[in-house]
């Protein structure tokens, strides 16, 4: 009767649960798959402009997953997967290979940087930078060329040793001229102030704080992050712009750097080459 009232009690507390279970079974098993067979994976680049001239200054790489039934699965459900079940240790060794290998003639032809999202995991492990370093290796792009985004609650939720570490690891890329990028700032903890004790040059400023920032109180707070970078010798970046007001507010503020819908989507490699050559071929004319 116990073990009854148990699983009814289970069922009452967590309607869904099971299947939420399920689903992520489904696609753990998929994204096994996947990664064996080296399909279902590919690349996207959004450009990343400054406010000012609207010139491409970098492109970031974002992941893409079509499950062999065709539909799309966005990254922010399946990297937290990946990251879960490990495999985001091979994976995230793909995406980095390619976008180094795309981003190579891009770099080349528009002087242009990419930047590549990196999980915790990632970043924990002790052969991160040398593999890093490999792939520049193999690809022939510039250490300067490439910034590798972190989120600001892989180093809040790690213990200190783990922050250290991976502090040191960090500290080693940037010896080749990489660039590190906190990646969505003002979602997590942290304060900029701590930050600042870590190896970082890149500060990405959310969404979040980017779609109010035409109200007085938020561009207000906006423009005491982008200062406080500033004077802590960051590069500030607006994420998610989405309009003009927006873009026109971080043009007065002096936030140069802005990447978002206004400007342009993720786009495949074919289509951010053809944009790129466009761009180029424009301002020559
Ligand atoms: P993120 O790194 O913060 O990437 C920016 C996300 O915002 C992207 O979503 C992009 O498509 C979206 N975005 C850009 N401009 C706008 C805009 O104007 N409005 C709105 N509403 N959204 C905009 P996406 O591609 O779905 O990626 C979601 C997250 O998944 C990324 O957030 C990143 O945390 C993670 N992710 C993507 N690719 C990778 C990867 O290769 N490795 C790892 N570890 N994580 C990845
Ligand atoms: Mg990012
Ligand atoms: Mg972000
Ligand atoms: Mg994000």
């Amino acid at each position: 009767a116990a073990k009854e009232a148990g699983r009814n009690r289970a069922v009452r507390y967590h309607p869904g649960l099971r299947e939420a279970h399920v689903a992520h079974t489904v696609l753990a098993d998929r994204l096994r798959a996947a990664v064996e067979a080296g399909t279902g994976f590919a690349m996207h680049y959004q450009p990343v402009v400054d406010v000012h001239t609207n010139r491409i200054t970098a492109v970031e790489a974002l992941l893409r997953f079509t499950a062999p039934d065709g539909t799309s699965v966005s990254p922010a459900v399946f990297v937290p997967v990946a990251e879960e079940t490990g495999l985001i240790g091979r994976l995230g060794a793909w995406v980095l290979e390619q976008a180094c290998t795309d981003a190579k003639a891009w770099h080349d032809e528009h002087g242009i940087s990419v930047t590549v999202n990196v999980s915790g995991r990632q970043l924990r492990n002790p052969q991160f930078a040398d593999e890093v370093l490999a792939v520049l290796k193999r690809t022939g792009l510039p250490g300067a060329a490439l910034v590798l985004e972190i989120t600001e609650t892989v180093l809040v939720t790690a213990s200190i040793e783990q922050t250290a570490e991976v502090s040191r690891r960090l500290a080693r890329l940037r010896a080749f001229g990489i660039r590190i990028a906190i990646d969505d700032f003002g979602t997590g903890y942290s304060s900029l102030a701590y930050l600042r004790t870590l190896p970082i040059d890149v500060l990405k400023i959310d969404r979040a704080f980017v779609s109010r920032i035409e109200e007085r109180q938020d561009k207000a707070l906006f423009r005491a992050v982008v200062e406080l970078a500033r004077s802590m010798y960051l590069q500030p970046v607006a994420e998610g712009v989405e309009t003009t007001g927006q873009a026109g507010v971080l043009r007065e503020l002096d936030c140069g750097l802005a990447q978002g819908f206004l400007f342009a989507r993720p786009l495949p490699a074919p289509s951010l080459a053809a944009l790129l050559s466009e761009r180029a071929a424009a301002l020559a004319a």
